[in-house]
C-alpha cells in the first residue's frame, strides 16, 4: 500500500502554497461578497461597538455544495489534502508567521488602532509582546474584521482535512468505514452548530479580550486545522468496522457532550443579550442580575469546557481504544481550557469581586460535579 503522507519536496511544497493561498483567498472573497447576518459586538474598551457580518453559515454550505459537485459530477479527489499534509503545515507555518508580520506593521499605523488590556504587560521587550500577543484588538480591512475571518480558514480547514480523510481511507481500502462515517459527521454536526450561531463568537475572550497577533493567528491557521483532525490517521487504515452497538454508545455520548457544550454557551450569550431570557423554560436565577446561576451554570462553572472536551474525547473514541495518540487531542484541550479557566477565573475574581466569591460558593464545581 502507498504511504499515506507524500514526502516534502519543491513540487509538494508549491502545490501546498496554491491551496492554501487559494483558499484563504477564495475565503476572503467570500467574506466581501456573501450574504450574512449583521450582528453588532459587545462594547470595546474605548464604549463604542462594533458591527459585523456573519457570514460562516454561508461560506460553510457553499463548501459544502461545491464539495458535493466536485465528488459526485467531475470525480474530483480530496485525498491529495492529505497526501500533501506536510507541506501544507509548513505553508500554513509561513502564512502564519507573514500574516503576523503583516498585523504587526499595520497595527503601527497612527490614529484608529485599538489595543486590548489583556494581562500580558509584565516583563519583556515590547515589539516583542506586540508581535506574539498582537498590537491591535480587531484589525480591520476592506471592512473585514480580520479576527473573526480568521475563524474561516481555521474551521473550514480542519473540516477539509477531515473529508479529506475519508477520501483516503475509500482510495486505500475501497470503502468509507463506519468509524470514519462518524469522525466526519461529528465534525459536520459540530460545525453546524457552531455557524448556527455563530454571534456566539463576538461575546467569547478571544474577539473581545485578546489583541490579534501570532498566538491567535498560528492557533488558527496551524494549531487547530492540523492537530484536531489527528484520530483520523488512526482511523484512516482502521478497516474493521465498529458495531451497532458501537456506533450508538459513540453517538449518543457525542450527542450529550454537544447538547452541554452547546446548550451552555448559548444560554450564557442569551442571558447576555436578555437577562429575562427563560431558562429551560424557567425564569433565570441570577446572582446580582449578572451572573446566571439557573440551567448549566448552576451545575458547574465552566461546564460549557467539559462539553467541549467530551465532544473531543468522542472525536478520539471514533479511532478505538488501540491506540493512545489520539487521546492526545482531549487531554491537549483539556489542559488548554483547565489554564483558560484559571485566567477567567483571575479575571473574574477581579471584575465582580464578592459577588464572583458568592458564585463559588452557589456553585462549587468548575467541570466536574463533585470532582473538581
Ligand atoms: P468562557 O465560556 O469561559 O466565558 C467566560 C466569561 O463568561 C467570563 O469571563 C464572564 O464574562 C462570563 N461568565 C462566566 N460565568 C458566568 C455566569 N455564570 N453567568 C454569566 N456570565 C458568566 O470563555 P469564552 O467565552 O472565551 O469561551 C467560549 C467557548 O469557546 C468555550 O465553550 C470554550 O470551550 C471554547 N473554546 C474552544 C477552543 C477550541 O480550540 N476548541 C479554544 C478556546 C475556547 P463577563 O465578564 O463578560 O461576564
Amino acid at each position: 500500500m502507498p504511504p499515506l503522507l507524500l514526502p516534502i519536496t519543491l513540487e509538494s511544497l508549491a502545490t501546498a502554497a496554491w491551496m492554501v493561498l487559494g483558499f484563504i483567498a477564495a475565503l476572503f472573497m467570500g467574506a466581501l461578497i456573501l450574504p450574512g447576518l449583521d450582528r453588532r459586538g459587545y462594547p470595546l474598551p474605548n464604549g463604542q461597538t462594533k458591527e459585523y457580518k456573519l457570514y460562516g453559515m454561508s461560506c460553510f454550505f457553499l463548501l459544502n455544495v461545491a464539495l458535493g459537485i466536485a465528488t459526485f459530477g467531475f470525480g474530483i479527489s480530496l485525498a491529495p489534502i492529505v497526501e500533501h499534509f506536510w507541506s501544507l503545515f509548513i505553508v500554513a507555518n509561513v502564512v502564519a508567521i507573514a500574516w503576523s508580520l503583516g498585523l504587526y506593521a499595520y497595527g503601527k499605523r497612527s490614529g484608529t488602532v485599538l489595543k486590548s488590556r489583556t494581562g500580558h504587560e509584565g516583563k519583556g521587550r515590547a515589539w516583542a509582546k506586540d508581535l506574539w500577543f498582537g498590537n491591535e484588538l480587531n484589525p480591520t480591512w476592506l471592512g473585514v474584521d480580520l479576527k473573526m475571518f480568521m475563524y474561516q480558514p481555521s474551521l473550514l480547514g480542519v473540516y477539509l482535512i477531515v473529508v479529506s480523510f475519508g477520501y483516503a481511507q475509500y482510495e486505500r481500502h475501497g470503502v468509507i468505514t463506519p468509524q470514519m462515517w462518524c469522525f466526519f459527521g461529528f465534525w459536520f454536526v459540530y460545525l453546524f452548530t457552531h455557524y448556527v450561531k455563530e454571534e456566539f463568537m463576538l461575546s467569547t475572550w478571544d474577539v473581545t479580550t485578546e489583541n490579534f497577533g501570532f498566538m491567535l493567528v498560528w492557533g488558527d491557521l496551524v494549531y487547530v486545522p492540523f492537530w484536531y483532525p489527528l484520530p483520523a490517521f488512526w482511523i484512516v487504515d482502521q478497516t474493521t468496522p465498529f458495531t451497532t452497538g458501537q456506533l450508538v454508545a459513540l453517538t449518543v455520548f457525542f450527542l450529550l457532550c454537544l447538547t452541554i457544550f452547546r446548550g451552555a454557551n448559548w444560554q450564557k450569550e442569551h442571558f447576555r443579550r436578555n437577562p429575562l431570557a427563560k431558562v429551560w423554560g424557567k425564569p433565570p436565577r441570577t446572582l446580582g442580575g449578572k451572573l446566571l446561576i439557573s440551567g448549566w451554570w448552576g451545575i458547574g462553572r465552566k461546564i460549557n469546557y467539559t462539553g467541549e472536551v467530551g465532544v473531543y474525547l468522542s472525536f478520539a473514541l471514533c479511532a478505538g481504544l488501540s491506540h493512545w495518540q489520539p487521546y492526545l487531542l482531549p487531554l491537549s484541550l483539556f489542559l488548554l481550557l483547565v489554564q483558560r479557566a484559571a485566567r477567567d477565573d483571575r479575571k473574574c475574581r477581579e471584575k465582580y469581586g464578592p459577588l464572583w466569591e458568592d458564585y463559588c460558593r452557589t456553585v462549587k464545581f468548575r467541570m466536574l460535579p463533585f470532582i473538581y
